[in-house]
This record gives structure tokens, C-alpha cells and sequence, in this order.
């Protein structure tokens, strides 16, 4: 493979987290060429996780979440063009064509479009969601109109759904939780975990109602912003402001007729590439996995990696190794932090236990350590990860007991 020159011109469409580590990365590692960042949103790159944390609670400005300062932005010499959406990839010359009808050519393209909020059938202005900064935007108006004690509906116990919840309690509001599952995560962390989590909420005194079907949210009785949530059995739950939290799908439309590979997402090889010159990282990219598995995972820290390996790739020609998934939310006054990529099917051991909310747990599948999971036990976790680098079974995991190292270590 080529590597990348100082005559090259990377084009990355979409300006989040992974289309800005790319930039950054490329630069780390030499490149001398020219960087275009194309956005739809209006803003500089920025980092989503405070939006249901900090940002939502009240305790950072906005601001705060800018990752593309005006600094950064000349340092990394990034020919940023915000506020225009990228509507056609031709692969063989690596043109992207703009919705202002522009063309902007590169020799290489990422793709790093990332995903948005899924929205439920009867989805309608006056449901909020928490993807962008305008969303945000939008709900905090919203929820600073409301008074103490006033119910705001949160559709989805997942991460989103937990961590506004949090967000909303912290505001003196109160936060209901709507969840479709027995459980909040069963079908994510399994029926174990998703066990040993489920009192979170009403430990700080957020109110969960699970197994609920939803058969409508209207705002037909009012103008005011308000909704009701409408059950199966035909009861309602009123609320002042609705939250759909349900997960989130890749934005893959403008390439339907580029001949690439979209299935849940760009599939993409061990070094991100989907084409000769062409990549996809971020929440968009389905990436291989172990036993020629791809899988697409809407994390933080895969974004950077996947934006650290391709730069890696295109400048060094060196293949990336395996990367380790990595994933943490900040939830009803508590850290759970995940490394690895199980099944909610896999095997479940506990192997730390220092309290009710401190605990380290192994996933195990076929008797191999598939996963880590930990509330409350970062240090542990941390320590632990050399489990997940090469094949690692339960027996030896337990013998070496890396998150447990003698007191000198
Ligand atoms: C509220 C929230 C909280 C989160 N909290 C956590 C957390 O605690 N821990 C964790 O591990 N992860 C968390 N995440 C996930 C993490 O933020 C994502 O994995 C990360 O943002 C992915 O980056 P990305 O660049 O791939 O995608 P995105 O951040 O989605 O960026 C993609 C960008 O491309 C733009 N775009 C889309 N289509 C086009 C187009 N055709 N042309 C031009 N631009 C386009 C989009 O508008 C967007 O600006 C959270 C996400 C959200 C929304």
C-alpha cells in the first residue's frame, strides 16, 4: 500500500469526535497534505458525552464541549466547512458532492458520519431527543420553563434514558423512567448483570417503571409543550416534557449508490478501509471482530481508536492490531465501565467485590474471558484489561487475578 505524501488531500466527511481524531491523528503522525473536515451540523467538532451529563444537569456552559477550538483548528492547519451536508461519494475519484451542489476532491476520503437518535413511530416535535448540541439546546429550554417536582418522561432505560434521568433529578425535577424490558440493559449486559444494576435508580430515588407498553405519546389536550404517554391498557402518564432515548441508527443514506458495503453500517477491514482510498471510522464504521464477526459499537473510545489506527495505517503502511472496545456512562451517581465486546448470552463471574456499588465481574464465553465489567472499580478494570489482549480462560484469569495486585504493585 501507498503511504500517505505531502501532495495528498484527506477529505473527511463529518465533523464529530471521529472525523476530528482523524485530523489530529494524521497530523501526530507527520502528514504534511491537506485536511478538509466537512459537517452538517453548525458548529466545530465537539464531544457528545456531556450532553446527558454535565451539559443536561446544568454544572458546564455549552461551550465546554467544543473539542475543535480556533487554536486547535490552526494548528492542525484543518480546512473546516461546517453547515453543509456531503450528498454523493464517488469512490473511484474520491469526489464528495456537497447539498450546495459543490464537489470537493481528495485522493482520500474518510467516511465518519457517525449516527443519530432512532425515533419511535410516532415520533413528533415535542419529543425530545439527546444526540447534538441543538438538541440539548432545545431540551434544557424546555425542562428551565418546568417547575420543581414537574414529571418529565423518559422513554428508554439505556444509557441515554439512565443518564438524563440523572440529569433531570439533579435539576429538582422529576425524571420517570419508561422502559419496554423486564429490565433496563438486559439486552445489552445480559439478564445477570442487568440484575445486579437494576436498583441504581431507586437507590437515588429515581422512579423506574419497567415492562411498559407505549401505544402513543400525543399532546392533543394541550399547547403547551406538554404530553401525554399512552399506555396499552389505555391509562396515561402526563408529563411536561417527553425524552425518547431508544438507541441510535448509522447515517449511511449518502451512500446508497456509491458501491460500497452498507450493512448496519460502512463494513470495513482490519485498518478501517472500505475502498482502496477510502475509510470509515466512528459510530458508523462496522469494523471485524473476533471470529470474522463485524460489529458497529456506538463508543467514545472506539471512535479515537479507530481514528488513531487509520492514521496509523495510511502513514505507516502497518496494520492495526485488534482493538479493545471500551465504553463507560455515568449513571445514577455511579461509573459502570465496560472493556471488551460480549454477548448479553456470555457466562457472568464476579471476581472483586468491595460493596454493594463496588464490583468487578468477568463475561466468559466458550470458557474465554469475552468481556469486563465493572461499577465503581476503574483501577481494577484498568489493571485488568491484559485478559482481553490475547485468549485468556476463566481458570487463568482467576489464577493471575490482575485486579487484585499484591499490595507493593
Ligand atoms: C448524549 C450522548 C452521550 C454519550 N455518552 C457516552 C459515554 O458516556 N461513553 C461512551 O463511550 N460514549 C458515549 N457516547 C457515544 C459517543 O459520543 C459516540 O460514540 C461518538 O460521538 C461517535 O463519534 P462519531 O464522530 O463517530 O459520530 P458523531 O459524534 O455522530 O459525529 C458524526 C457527525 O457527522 C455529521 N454528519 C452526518 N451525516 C453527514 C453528512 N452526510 N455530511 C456531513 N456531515 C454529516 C453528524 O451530524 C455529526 O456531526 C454518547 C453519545 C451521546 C449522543
Amino acid at each position: 500500500m501507498m503511504t500517505l505524501t505531502g501532495a495528498d488531500r484527506v477529505v473527511i466527511v463529518g465533523a464529530g469526535l471521529a472525523g476530528w481524531r482523524t485530523c489530529e491523528e494524521l497530523r501526530r503522525h507527520g502528514f504534511a497534505g491537506g485536511l478538509t473536515l466537512i459537517g452538517d451540523e453548525a458548529y466545530p467538532p465537539y464531544d457528545r458525552p456531556p450532553l446527558s451529563k454535565q451539559v443536561m444537569s446544568g454544572k458546564w456552559p455549552l461551550d465546554h464541549t467544543t473539542l475543535a477550538t480556533p487554536e486547535k483548528l490552526e494548528k492542525n492547519q484543518v480546512d473546516l466547512r461546517v453547515g453543509v451536508a456531503a450528498t454523493h461519494l464517488d469512490v473511484t475519484s474520491t469526489a464528495v458532492t456537497l447539498s450546495d451542489d459543490s464537489i470537493v476532491a481528495g485522493t482520500h476520503v474518510v467516511i465518519a458520519t457517525g449516527a443519530r437518535a432512532r425515533r419511535l413511530v410516532w415520533h413528533e416535535t415535542y419529543l425530545n431527543e439527546v444526540r447534538s448540541r441543538d438538541d440539548a439546546t432545545r431540551l434544557i429550554s424546555r425542562l428551565e420553563q418546568l417547575s420543581p417536582g414537574d414529571v418529565v418522561a423518559i422513554i428508554g432505560a439505556g444509557f441515554i434514558g439512565a443518564e438524563v434521568a440523572t440529569a433531570v433529578s439533579a435539576r429538582g425535577l422529576r425524571p420517570i423512567i419508561l422502559e419496554a424490558a423486564e429490565r433496563p440493559l438486559i439486552n445489552v449486559l445480559g439478564e445477570i448483570v442487568s440484575k445486579w444494576l437494576e436498583h441504581l435508580p431507586g437507590d437515588v430515588g429515581i422512579e423506574l417503571r419497567t415492562a411498559q407498553k407505549i401505544v402513543a405519546v400525543t399532546d392533543h389536550r394541550y399547547d403547551n409543550g406538554d404530553a401525554n404517554v399512552v399506555f396499552d391498557d389505555g391509562s396515561l402518564l402526563h408529563a411536561r416534557a417527553v425524552v425518547v432515548g431508544v438507541g441510535a441508527q448509522p447515517n449511511v443514506e449518502w451512500l446508497a449508490d456509491s458501491g460500497l458495503e452498507v450493512s448496519n453500517g460502512v463494513v470495513v477491514d482490519r485498518n478501517q478501509l472500505c475502498a482502496a482510498r477510502v475509510a470509515a471510522v466512528g459510530d458508523v464504521a462496522s469494523f471485524p471482530w473476533t471470529n470474522g464477526e463485524h460489529v458497529r459499537i456506538e463508543h467514545w473510545q472506539v471512535a479515537t481508536d479507530h481514528a488513531g489506527a487509520l492514521a496509523r495505517h495510511w502513514m505507516t503502511g502497518e496494520d492495526s492490531p485488534t482493538l479493545i472496545p471500551y465504553f463507560w456512562s455515568d449513571q445514577y451517581g455511579q461509573k459502570i465501565q465496560m472493556l471488551g465486546h460480549p454477548r448479553p448470552s456470555d457466562d457472568v463471574v464476579r471476581v472483586k467485590d468491595t460493596g454493594e456499588n463496588l464490583w468487578l465481574a468477568l463475561y466468559v464465553r466458550d470458557g474465554i474471558v469475552s468481556g469486563l465489567i465493572a461499577l465503581g472499580q476503574p483501577r481494577a478494570l484498568m489493571l485488568s484489561k491484559p485478559l482481553l489482549v490475547r485468549p485468556t480462560t476463566l481458570e487463568d484469569a482467576l489464577a493471575s487475578a490482575p485486579w487484585a495486585p499484591p499490595a507493593s504493585a
